[in-house]
């Protein structure tokens, strides 16, 4: 499969056209091994549904003791992901050096996490590790519903020259039980795309639902609100991931989940 197209599979998510249809990120919540990521990648794109696909390399836990990611040795899988599907690739960034590692292997886009979004040295860093590079950065809401946060770290990734910015909500952590592992709180990414209006806003289902059953409500509720797209948990095995293995579905599961969503009347 050839790369050729992902120059403008990029500006699909970041130039949008009002007659587009919703953009879709999918792939592991972490490469566990080369095989795990090459087959997931390939049956992701063989959906024919998928535009970009992610992995966490670098996975930040809210407790020790968890799998902390396969680092760096991770990034030729998914550069050779990317060449054997022809699709563009995304991994979370937390530091300047991991900025440096995936651009070094070619990652065709950085997203910043949400653990990370809250903590402006940490986007400082990256920011300046990224002045004068030209790759979009996508960046999720922070942990907990400050708005002014989210805001900050895209002022700070604008100061430094990134050309392609666009935002991701992932829900907003909240005290006790609740349906959702993250409340959507779905006024605040509203809110915050009238705060900065053009760039393209994505649903995180996912982490919001931390679930497999709420996953299709959540996607469905992010495009009728007019979301510019979605960005997905899959796996080969979702059971035994080494993270978030209750919210992670099959490609194939990922596929129907797609088909069935309808974006203006029609379906996606
Ligand atoms: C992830 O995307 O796997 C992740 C760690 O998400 P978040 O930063 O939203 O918790
Ligand atoms: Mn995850």
């Amino acid at each position: 499969m050839n790369q050729a197209s992902i120059p403008a599979m990029k500006s699909a998510l970041f130039n949008r056209q009002p007659d587009d249809k919703p953009f879709l990120i999918a792939g592991p919540c972490s490469a566990e091994t080369e095989e795990q990521v090459l087959e997931t990648c390939q049956r992701l794109a063989a959906t024919g549904k998928v535009q970009a696909l992610r992995a966490g390399i670098w996975k930040p836990r809210t407790k020790p003791g968890g799998f902390e990611g396969v680092g760096t040795r991770g990034l030729p899988w998914l550069k050779r992901a990317s060449e054997l599907t022809g699709l563009p690739t995304a991994v979370e960034v937390a530091t300047a050096k991991h900025v440096e590692d995936c651009l070094a292997f070619g990652i065709d886009i950085l997203w910043v996490g949400a653990r990370t979004t809250g903590n402006p040295f940490s986007v400082q860093e990256i920011a300046s590790a990224l002045r004068g590079v030209d790759v979009p950065v996508l960046v999720k809401n922070p942990i907990h519903p400050e708005l002014e946060l989210w805001v900050g770290a895209v002022e700070r990734l604008q100061k430094a020259g990134v050309p392609q910015i666009g935002l991701i909500h992932r829900g907003f952590s909240s005290y006790g039980n609740t349906d959702f592992r993250n409340a959507p709180m779905w006024h605040l990414p509203i809110e915050m795309r009238r705060r900065l209006p053009g760039l393209p806003l994505l649903c995180d289902p996912s982490h919001i639902c931390g679930r497999r059953d709420t996953l299709a409500a959540v996607a469905q509720q992010a495009l009728n609100l007019g979301f510019d797209g979605n960005m997905l948990e899959s796996h080969i095995d979702p059971d035994n991931a080494w993270s978030d293995a209750k919210q992670q579905i099959t490609p194939e599961v990922l596929r129907a989940l797609i088909q069935d969503l309808v974006w203006r009347h029609e379906p996606t």
